[in-house]
């Protein structure tokens, strides 16, 4: 047995006390829009957020399953920041796979410590679930890249360090680091209808000047991009099976205590079957999770594991948190339970960061063997 296994158990444990506390000693409102990165940082001091990290970058090395063990804890403690699929699971896979010892220097400590923060800018106005046609290009000009194009629904990017892109180079897809100051890179707000500290963005690129640096993995062709697209499923089923945890707790112990007629609403079993139908759900879900987790860290393929992991965690969460609401009556639309105020970021997974019919058709075409429809 490697170590990463008995590493990511022993996260488990760890994460699942730590996590709250951390949480509980910052007072940020992440229903509010709110800065939260105080939060970022509590949780990046307790090494939650190096946690797949590799060690000799001030990480914790313990893999991708022990991120998710600690996505699962922050929403299951109420607090679901969406950037843990995107700075760590995402951005910090690609450094830490396939950077130069520079960059890997440069970023992987301060993203495991949480004083670093990094977007991810892949989709674009004419391009969303299609990246084959990505239009956004990175062009040679003396000694530097030029970067023009733009994307959108970029999320974070007020918080972070630096973006990053994915831009054409010729007939291949590449993997730049751009600094959100850079010269000629400029954004503007997208209103969404989630209550999350995360806010996103249009962002254009405007002739950005980059040297050979930026490039991250110069020579692994589309690697480096697929490195982080697993975790980023795996990861973000794992904030959706905590949010599922989160639901159906609230609801189970309202269920308990509220008596309309004589006994608790849970007596019903129109009230308590949906709850139990979701507790299923969920525990099928964090076996499919805990599973491509694994199977990535082995090292195995694991990209139909990693789509069915997140297909089944967003509707298990939209399924779960439903009942919840459903179960609450009126309350279940109040901020005060924290329910309704879920319902915008639930119902977002199943259209990001990748839909569910997208993911079907990956799981056709690649387990099922047939017809390639995308
Ligand atoms: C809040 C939020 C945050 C986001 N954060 C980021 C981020 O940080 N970085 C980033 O790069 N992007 C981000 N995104 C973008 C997100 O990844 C895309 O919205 C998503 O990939 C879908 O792309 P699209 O919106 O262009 O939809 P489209 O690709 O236009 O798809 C529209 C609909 O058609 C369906 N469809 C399309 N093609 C097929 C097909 N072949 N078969 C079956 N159905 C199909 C889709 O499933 C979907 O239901 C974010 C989006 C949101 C809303």
């Amino acid at each position: 047995m490697s170590s990463q296994p008995r590493l990511a158990n022993a996260f488990w444990v760890v994460s699942m006390t730590l996590c709250p506390t951390a949480i509980a000693t910052v007072s940020v409102d992440t229903t509010s829009g709110d800065n939260a990165r105080e939060l970022w940082q509590a949780l990046g001091a307790i090494g939650a957020l190096g946690a797949s990290i590799s060690e000799e970058h001030g990480g914790v090395g313990a893999g991708v399953h022990a991120l998710s063990v600690v996505a699962e804890a922050i929403a299951e403690a109420g607090v679901p920041l969406m950037l843990i699929a995107l700075s760590p699971a995402v951005c910090a896979t690609m450094i830490d796979g396939f950077g130069s010892p520079a960059q890997k220097a440069e970023w992987l400590p301060g993203l495991a410590d949480g004083s670093r923060v990094l977007g991810f800018a892949i989709t674009e106005p004419d391009a969303g679930s299609n990246t084959h046609n990505l239009r956004m290009r990175a062009r040679r000009d003396g000694g530097s890249w030029v970067l023009s194009g733009q994307k959108y629904y970029v999320s974070h990017v007020d918080n972070a360090d630096a973006l990053l892109t994915v831009a054409r180079v010729e007939d291949e897809l590449k993997v730049f680091l751009v600094p959100t100051d850079a010269p000629g890179l400029t954004r503007s707000p997208i209103k969404v209808e989630i209550l999350s500290p995360e806010r996103q963005y249009n962002v254009f690129y405007d002739d950005v000047r980059l040297d050979d640096s930026a490039l991250v993995g110069p020579n692994a062709g589309m690697a480096v991009l697929y490195a982080g697209l697993n975790p980023e499923r795996i990861v973000s089923a794992a904030l959706l099976n905590g949010i599922a945890r989160y639901a159906i707790d609230i609801a189970a112990a309202y269920a308990r205590e509220r008596i309309v007629w004589n006994v608790p609403i849970g007596a019903h079993q129109a009230v308590s079957h949906p709850l139990a139908r979701a507790e299923t759900a969920l525990a099928a879900s964090r076996l499919l999770t805990a599973s491509a987790a694994r199977a990535f860290d082995a090292g195995e393929p694991g990209g139909v594991d990693a789509a069915m992991a997140k297909l089944t965690a967003s509707e298990t969460a939209s399924t779960a948190l439903d009942a919840a609401m459903q179960t609450l009556g009126g309350n279940g639309m109040s901020r005060e339970y924290g329910l309704a105020t879920l319902h915008g970021l639930v119902r977002l997974f199943r259209i990001a960061p990748v839909s569910s019919e997208m993911l079907l058709n990956h799981v056709a075409h690649k387990r099922l063997s047939l017809p390639r429809s995308y």
